[in-house]
């Protein structure tokens, strides 16, 4: 926990530099079994030692000494920002991310860059180019993705917090499997400056870490407008009363084991705080994934026109792999000329309308309620179609269509043949409700 290693380091029990090198040692031994780190910053310890010296004269920033791990589509001055795909092998940053900066100014520390899906287009993890990350909790399983490496790490104690981005569940997917906690910010309330985009109108970065208030404790530091992205914001929130929550429930499709843990979670939570649930219809939320993928398609498409070859490491087209060259296919078809109207246009109202169902099932209940992802994470041998690939985020792309902050809490296990599958709950805010829904999330622990 965050806050009691804060402690520990300011009491003088740890040091910055004891705290990272244990990292570094325990990356150093089990990452060749897990593959959540592609590249590990070998500058950490020397800089570990120089917040030390800042502790001593208490001049260090609020996070001081604590050691994370970053997704490998956010730039990171002078480390290898690869998207972990062959287009991009060497490129190194030349920049931080806003998001970097902000951690730096409060000296923690970067421990290295992580494994993702490439270019973050995947729910599993297993389309990176240098290797698939392992789930650290159930090793012949996939971790979830895009941002497996993020969740990996914190789940083998690579790290105090990580970063990772979601677009569609990419924090969220993989926190659930790997049963640690991911939070996706409210689109806007992070600057996006510095990640490279899969589709620009709906990623946001956020913070996973083992605990709801670790995770609370980094996007504070992390959150706010910054003029470097026109799109963030500061949101303006009325704390709520938590002694008086109403916990939204909608009808869901989704394993029936996961179903009843959630329930019972949602059962128990609403026992002790004495909080009430209020049944809420969402009529088009099967719409998600149909609205999602032609967004991401199209502005995945745009975003990539800049890998020509020219500037940036190869062209994506000729380095790439098979479900990044699907999309840039698909997404330059699409917003071709005579498909204008068709596709883009439509999601974009779909879009609309799925905003809208939200904001009006949010005057009636504070959060809604659901698993996070409805099944259970696939060994890495078994193979599945790229239907059941896009449905493991039936449940997640609805935030990110709605523009609402969303949580992953891990809420069980579930039993199958010799593995134990984390399975976590998905809790659901209104837009800029995010602090109230990480106070309402630690009850859920
Ligand atoms: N799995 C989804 C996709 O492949 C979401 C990815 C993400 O959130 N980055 O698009």
């Amino acid at each position: 926990m965050i806050i009691e290693k804060l402690k520990q380091i300011k009491e003088g029990k740890l040091s910055a530099e004891a705290n990272i090198k244990s990292f570094l040692e325990k990356i150093k031994k089990d990452n060749p079994k897990i593959n959540s780190v592609l590249h590990i910053n070998e500058n950490a310890i020397e800089q570990a030692k120089l917040v030390d010296k800042k502790i001593k004269q208490g001049k260090a920033g609020k996070l001081a000494g604590l050691g994370f791990i970053v997704k490998s589509n956010i730039n990171v001055l002078g480390l290898i920002c690869n998207c972990a795909s062959k287009t991009l092998e060497n490129y190194k940053a030349s920049y931080n991310a806003t998001v970097i900066d902000k951690l730096l100014k409060e000296d923690a520390i970067i421990l290295g860059m992580a494994n993702m899906d490439e270019f973050a287009c995947g729910s599993s993890g297993e389309s990176s180019a240098f290797g698939v990350c392992k789930n650290p909790a159930a090793l012949d399983r996939i971790p979830g993705g895009s941002s497996s490496g993020s969740a990996a790490s914190v789940a083998a104690a690579f790290c105090d917090f990580s970063l990772g981005s979601d677009t569609g569940g990419s924090i969220r997917n993989p926190a659930s499997h790997c049963g640690v906690v991911g939070f996706k910010p409210s689109y806007g309330a992070v600057s996006r400056y510095g990640l490279i985009d899969l589709s620009m109108s709906l990623d946001q970065i956020g913070p996973l870490a083992i605990s709801v208030e670790d995770c609370e404790i980094v996007f504070n530091i992390i959150k706010g407008k910054d003029e470097r992205d026109s799109v963030s914001r500061d949101f303006d929130e009325n704390k709520k009363d938590l002694k008086k929550i109403i916990i939204g429930i909608p009808k869901i499709g989704a394993n029936k084991d996961i179903l009843e843990l959630i329930n019972k979670k949602v059962e128990e939570v609403l026992k002790k705080q004495g909080w009430k649930k209020q049944n809420v219809e969402l009529k088009y939320i099967d719409l998600g994934i149909q609205t999602y993928y032609p967004i991401n398609y199209v502005e995945f498409f745009s975003g990539t026109r800049k890998f020509d070859g020219r500037k940036y490491g190869k062209k994506i087209e000729d380095s790439c792999g098979e479900e990044v060259l699907r999309r840039i296919l698909g997404g330059g078809e699409i917003c071709k000329a005579e498909h204008a109207g068709k596709y883009y246009r439509r999601a974009l109202k779909a879009k609309e309308i799925i905003k809208k169902e939200f904001e009006n099932a949010f005057k009636k209940c504070d959060i809604i309620v659901m698993p996070t992802v409805p099944r259970i994470p696939h060994r890495f041998n078994e193979k599945i179609s790229l239907e059941d690939m896009y449905n493991y985020d039936t449940l997640t792309v609805l935030a990110n269509i709605a523009e609402i902050p969303g949580i992953s809490i891990p809420c069980g296990i579930i039993k199958e043949g010799k593995d134990e599958v984390p399975v976590s709950i998905q809790l659901l805010a209104k837009v800029g409700d995010d602090s109230n829904l990480l106070e309402i999330a630690k009850k859920f622990e």
